[in-house]
């Protein structure tokens, strides 16, 4: 059953102060789910007053203590796998079992948080003068403003709650407005987990106005966002102004190289398994398959009969392996993109067009015969769209690979130890898989360069962006 989703503030599921509420809508049905609360400036007020309150309190929390409520708020989300589950897949669109997927890798998300939270030590400077003691002390940052999307509701919030909280800050999160409800059950887990009131507020509202209001607020000390690179920037100047920590994971365009030498077989599978995920609404999806010439052929025939494999239709379905895309924007940006493509020369080898005329349904898409007027080329796609570019030399395929100014992930598929060590080198991304889909890993570093942002939301580095480092110089008396 999907419930109506309220806001949470001051460890109380609370309505908006207004009483005002938006509509969920369920992608595959076009038809309303349910509602969210929609919070305005007297509700973001509770959440600040609280967040500033809940900071204080745990803090003080030790990490050991911390980590204890973490590693159990771990083990509800694991419990309650199937019903969240179901409430993503009817909100969100994508297949239980990828659903279930991003559940149980969200659990191993707050885990690995748990166990960083009890090592997030400083260090000790040999002084130059006896008695001298040098110390580097790692402390939280304080209430964090965290600002979410859409498309993997748990994973894209999971990942910066959990940080903050075992860095010891508070959090107000925005949630997604357009599938709300299985991020709250996220902040529901952490609640019932022992959470102390304030550790966590969570809102859902305007975006802009959430985020004009929050970023500037003398009580929020640090921002993180995920989502497309034009908001991403617009907020990067917000918080510049105001002089607060930001993390920024944005959008990608990822190239994923295919040498002559390759495992063409398994580089087709993986990489049309991957390019299908969730509708490619992923920011690390491959996008531009970058294949050498001699295979180039093979390589497309190939990932074509994977595309035609792809069964679409209701998450809700266990024969169905895509979804529906999350909204009726993304089908309309498909549309322009492949028209766009098509009236420049493009050839549609498979798919191309909506499926049916409710939900949100869209056909897997290899286009072939691209140039680089085409927009598809150059902006990201974010849906379910795949381009097959070929080329001859290695130097070719660095220049196209860095021709944009995302670097987010990338790919490459090589027998050649001698390749894969320099494509790793010479490809402008935050993140390279090389033979594998090996990414996003809550213990390995996830975030880009670049338009694609900056910061990690995952490995040490995750936790470093919710601390200061203090520096303190002692000397006995
Ligand atoms: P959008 O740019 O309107 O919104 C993207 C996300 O940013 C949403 O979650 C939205 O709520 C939030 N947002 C928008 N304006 C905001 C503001 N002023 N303050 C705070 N948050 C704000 O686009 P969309 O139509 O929802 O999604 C399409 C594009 O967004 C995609 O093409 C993709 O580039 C990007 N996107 C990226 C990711 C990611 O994982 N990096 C996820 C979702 C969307």
């Amino acid at each position: 059953m999907y419930a109506d989703v309220s806001l949470f503030i001051d460890g109380a599921w609370t309505a908006a102060a207004s009483g005002r509420t938006l509509t969920v809508m369920n992608p595959a049905t076009g038809e309303p789910l349910g509602t969210v609360a929609h919070a305005e400036r007297p509700d973001l007020d509770r959440a600040l007053a609280a967040a500033e309150k809940g900071f204080a309190v745990w803090k003080k929390v030790s990490a050991y203590e911390r980590s204890k409520v973490m590693r159990k708020a771990a083990g509800l989300i694991r419990e309650r796998v199937d019903m969240i589950a179901r409430l993503m897949t009817q909100e969100q669109g994508k297949p239980l079992v990828e659903a279930k997927g991003e559940l149980m890798a969200g659990a191993d998300v707050i885990e690995w948080f748990a166990e960083e939270a009890r090592r997030a030590y400083g260090r000790v400077i040999p002084a130059r003068a006896e008695g001298v003691y040098q110390l580097v002390i790692k402390e939280p940052v304080g209430p964090v403003a965290a600002f979410t999307p859409w498309n993997f509701p748990i994973n894209q919030a999971v990942r910066k709650i959990s940080a903050a909280l075992a860095a010891g800050c508070s959090v107000i999160l925005k949630g997604p407005e357009e599938t709300p409800a299985s991020c709250a059950e996220l902040v529901r887990a952490y609640a019932d987990a022992g959470l102390p009131p304030g550790a966590v507020q969570l809102v859902y509202g305007v975006p802009a106005e959430i985020s004009e209001y929050l970023i500037p607020h003398p009580v929020i000390k640090k921002m993180s966002f995920t989502g497309s690179t034009a908001i991403g920037k617009q907020l990067a100047a917000l918080a510049g102004l105001h002089m607060k920590r930001v993390t920024m994971e944005l959008g990608g365009h990822a190239p994923a190289i295919v040498f002559d030498d390759a495992d063409i077989d398994v580089a087709s599978k993986i990489l049309a398994t991957n390019k299908f995920r969730n509708a490619g609404q992923v920011c690390v999806s491959p996008t531009r398959f970058l294949v050498q010439e001699s295979v180039y052929e093979h390589f497309v025939d190939k990932f074509v009969a994977v595309a035609q494999a792809v069964k679409v239709g209701d998450g809700l379905d266990p024969t169905s392996t895509m979804g529906p895309l999350a909204n009726p924007r993304r089908v309309t940006a498909m549309e322009g993109f492949i028209a766009d493509a098509v009236q420049k020369g493009a050839t549609v080898k498979t798919g191309g067009k909506r499926i049916g005329n409710k939900g949100n349904f869209f056909e897997p898409t290899v286009l072939t015969d691209l140039n680089l007027g085409m927009r598809v080329m150059n902006e990201e796609p974010f849906g379910p769209l795949a381009l097959m570019v070929p080329f001859k030399h290695f130097d070719d395929v660095v220049a196209e690979a860095n021709r944009l100014p995302y670097g987010l992930a990338s790919y490459a598929y090589t027998r050649s130890a001698k390749t894969a060590n320099a494509i790793a080198a010479a490809v402008e991304a935050g993140m390279m898989s090389i033979n594998h889909h090996g990414l996003a890993l809550p213990e390995v570093p996830f975030g880009g360069i670049k338009d694609s942002g900056y910061g990690s939301e995952g490995g040490l580095e995750a936790m470093e962006a919710y601390l200061n480092t203090k520096f303190v110089t002692q000397a006995g008396l």
